[in-house]
């Protein structure tokens, strides 16, 4: 099984050439922040992440975490040990906000860090990437005393943080949810319920689990305008901040599930726990949905994270394993399978799709420092709204392709990657949960098209496939063939963009994931002719050597994606366009 290596000059690459960072250098928050050093910075997170928390990925499938008759939670050998290094070198906390002891880093640049993390263990940086979500709804609508009481030590990651959202009633539809929280007079709630699924719920890496739970008053509404959010740790503070009592919940199991076994997912009790309510009764959801972009995007990024992992490890399969002859082998000896067309397809449509999402996740990330640092209040606009359309796009299409391409991962190491020794199958398991959790990808479909396409009346979008037709008029020399197929992905986004306004409701509904999963692809293709353009003007400078022929690659994989990927997905215009009829005809028989 191959060792993870961070892809760091490609990761460089995007945020230099795809999302210029230096842009961000004008911004007071990120004066400190030199892109010259950004590669240097994302070499040593890359050795951390390699050498620490890598080695962990395979026993923490093999192993799991596992519940004890206590209702205590032990982790697989060596993730408290990655976990504490992992506090102690500081990754975790770089773009949070230094009043709370973070970093000051961009958005973007904590992703780049993120995407190491979540390539070298999903299950154990879920971890982490809970704790974020937390820490973001704390900042945004906490009291002043809550903050300073919960946040520094969640930005330093002495605690942990969690989101209890999920009851078994009530998956999809938040609003269906019953926990109960009733208002002591202390002004402390008392919160009772049970909630499912909730991951990190309980573990044995950290002194403390400060537990973000969404419950509902006695006389509040139903549905979503009912919900608040509560503070609810595990264990209860002292007057000076020291670790008190025990809070009366607990882990009442641990599900058995089909990957990221290093993660545990709780099925968690509430009885009569303390909450504090964040912001004011019946906000919950308001609170919710500004941590819900960065959450959404840091599980797109998982899609890409793990298919980049299963990319390493089906490349080196490829090259160890020899099968069959070639016309240009020697009579009677074997190949390595790298060299069968087939298994390059496949290669290179994982490595094509890798870097198209990893464009279009720090480009969302870019827009997020846009809206919330840059100085003048257009450039905020502009970046709050490509951030929102960008979400769902990063969020499904991103996992799609994890679940597909780690699929391919496993094609590549042919009966092998069935035989769970070899690793493959683990990514395949990992990512699958990714398209479900965090809204499901159907659910962020219905958000592309019912929230963000109609924004401005479809002229965000509509903006967006401007920049994407520039990014394709501007290609020249060798690179012009691609504007065509660039631009006709654009026009049928345009299309059916327009399409779905006019046809809003079932018809439009009908369609959403397929038109998610067109207007994600070409604009995930602006993004490659723009990464190739920048590689050709580099090439043209004379770079040579290594730089070279890495800058040729860029070529090879923008000339796959636009002239294969994109036109592919063109096809996908009659299921946009075709309404609800033949879905309505349909009778599933039970
Ligand atoms: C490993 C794991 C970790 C998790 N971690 C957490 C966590 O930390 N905190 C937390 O609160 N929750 C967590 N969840 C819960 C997760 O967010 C939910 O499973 C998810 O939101 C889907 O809800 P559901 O499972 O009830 O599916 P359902 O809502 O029952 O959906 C079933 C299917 O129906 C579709 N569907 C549902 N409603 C609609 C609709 N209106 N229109 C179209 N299609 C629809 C869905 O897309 C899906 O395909 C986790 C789940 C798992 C498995």
């Amino acid at each position: 099984m191959s060792d993870y290596q961070a892809p760091v000059e490609d990761m460089d690459f995007v945020l230099q050439h795809v999302v210029d960072i230096d842009e961000l250098q004008g911004y007071d928050d990120f004066a400190h922040v030199d892109p010259t050093e950004v590669a240097g910075i994302l070499e040593e997170a890359g050795r951390f992440f390699s050498e620490v928390v890598a080695p962990t990925n395979r026993i923490g499938d093999t192993q799991g975490s596992r519940r004890n008759a206590d209702g205590s939670v032990t982790t697989p050998d060596g993730i408290p040990d990655a976990y504490a290094k992992l506090v102690e070198a500081g990754w975790g906390a770089i773009s949070f906000d230094p009043e709370y002891g973070g970093g000051g880093f961009p958005t973007v640049i904590g992703l780049a860090i993120q995407e190491m993390l979540t390539s070298a263990n999903m299950g154990f940086s879920l971890c982490p990437l809970l704790t974020q979500g937390a820490v973001h709804l704390l900042e945004s609508h906490a009291s002043e005393d809550q903050k300073n009481t919960w946040v520094p030590k969640m930005v330093s990651g002495e605690w942990t943080g969690t989101m209890n959202l999920t009851e078994p009633q009530a998956g999809s539809d938040v609003g269906a949810l019953t926990t109960k929280a009733v208002r002591n007079d202390d002004g402390t709630y008392a919160i009772t319920g049970q909630k499912i699924f909730i991951t990190w719920g309980e573990h044995d890496v950290a002194e403390n689990i400060v537990h973000l739970v969404l419950a509902r008053t006695p006389d509040a509404p139903p549905g979503t305008k009912g919900i608040s959010v509560f503070i609810v740790p595990k264990f209860l503070l002292n007057a000076d901040g020291s670790i008190g009592e025990r809070n009366s919940l607990e882990c009442v199991s641990l599900e058995h599930k089909l990957g990221i076994h290093a993660s545990p997912t709780a099925v968690m009790s509430f009885d009569g726990a303390t909450g504090y309510l964040i912001g004011e009764e019946q906000t919950g959801m308001r609170s919710m949905f500004t941590m819900m972009n960065s959450a959404r995007l840091s599980v797109g990024l998982e899609g890409l994270a793990v298919a980049e992992r299963s990319y390493q490890q089906a490349v080196q399969y490829a090259h160890e394993r020899t099968q069959g002859g070639r016309p240009d082998y020697p009579k009677g000896e074997p190949a390595p399978i790298v060299e069968h067309p087939d298994v390059r397809r496949m290669l290179l449509t994982m490595k094509a799709y890798i870097e198209a999402m990893r464009g279009l996740c720090y480009l969302n990330a870019k827009a997020m420092d846009d809206a919330h640092h840059a100085p003048d209040a257009e450039t905020r606009a502009a970046g709050q709204e490509l951030a929102e359309v960008l979400t769902p796009l990063s969020k499904a299409w991103c996992t799609d392709l994890g679940n597909e391409l780690t699929s391919l991962g496993v094609q590549v190491h042919g009966g092998m990657g069935f035989i769970e020794e070899t690793g493959a199958a683990q990514h395949y398991r990992d990512i699958r949960i990714a398209a479900i959790y965090e809204g499901t990808n159907g659910i962020q479909a219905i958000d592309l098209i019912g929230r963000k396409l109609p924004m401005r009346d479809g002229a965000a979008v509509g903006d967006l496939l401007d920049d994407t037709q520039a990014l394709a008029e501007a290609l020249t020399g060798d690179l012009a063939s691609l504007t065509k197929p660039l631009v006709e992905g654009v026009t049928a986004c345009r299309e059916s963009s327009g399409w779905l306004l006019t046809n809003m409701g079932d018809a439009a509904l009908a369609g959403a994931t397929p038109y998610l999963r067109l207007l994600a692809t070409v604009v995930a293709g602006g993004l490659m002719a723009k990464g190739a353009a920048a590689a050709q003007a580099e090439l043209a400078d004379g770079a040579d050597g290594d730089r070279a022929e890495f800058l040729q690659q860029k070529l090879v994989t923008a000339r796959f994606f636009i002239e294969q990927l994109v036109p592919a997905q063109i096809g996908l215009m009659p299921s946009i366009m075709s309404g609800n009829d033949i879905l309505a005809n349909y009778h599933p028989v039970v």
